[in-house]
């Protein structure tokens, strides 16, 4: 299924069907999301800050069987490489994912998402009166103890962040 981000229609999945090549169109150039633990798709896009009011052109497919997953979600972005910064945010929600650079039709480049040791500045403390929620120029700022499941621990308070957290904020 293909997915123009100018028609700004809504965002439907594709069902089972044989070969993922089949389902999502290749692309020219861009970026494909691999490996995405089935049902991210859409905090991914979200992550991207993609709307569908933009013109880039983003392809999805949710629930692909997959050997390594069981089944996993692919999202293709058109034109477009990733920052640091959102890979690392979908390293918190998809551990597993690849991200593939295309060019000119061709994987040239293709890495695992990795989650650094400390995550800075991209997700806040749940607990109110950490010093990170009242003091301006401090950074929020966690400790990764686990990647899967999620485990972040907030340098100043101790206070744990799981997943469910950290998508409340994407
Ligand atoms: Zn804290």
């Amino acid at each position: 299924m293909h997915i123009s981000e100018e028609s700004g229609g809504p965002v439907r999945g594709i069902g089972m069907s044989s070969g993922e090549e089949l389902l999502v169109r290749k692309i020219r150039d861009g970026t494909v999301i691999d490996h995405i633990e089935a049902g991210h798709a859409l905090d991914v896009l979200r992550i991207l800050g993609i709307t569908g009011k933009k013109e880039s052109t983003v392809s999805i497919a949710i629930n692909i069987p997959s050997g390594r997953l069981g089944r996993k979600d692919i999202v293709k972005v058109e034109g477009r490489e990733l920052e640091q910064r959102e890979v690392d945010k979908i390293a918190l929600i998809a551990p597993k994912a690849t991200i593939n650079l295309i060019q000119n039709f061709k994987v040239t480049r293709k890495e695992g998402v990795k989650l650094p040791p400390k995550i800075v500045g991209i997700v806040k403390c749940t607990n109110p009166s950490c010093v990170s929620n009242c003091k301006e120029p401090i950074l929020h700022s966690f400790i990764v103890e686990s990647a899967e499941p999620l485990r972040l621990r907030c340098y100043y308070c101790n206070r744990i962040a799981e997943k469910e957290d950290v998508l409340k904020q994407f």
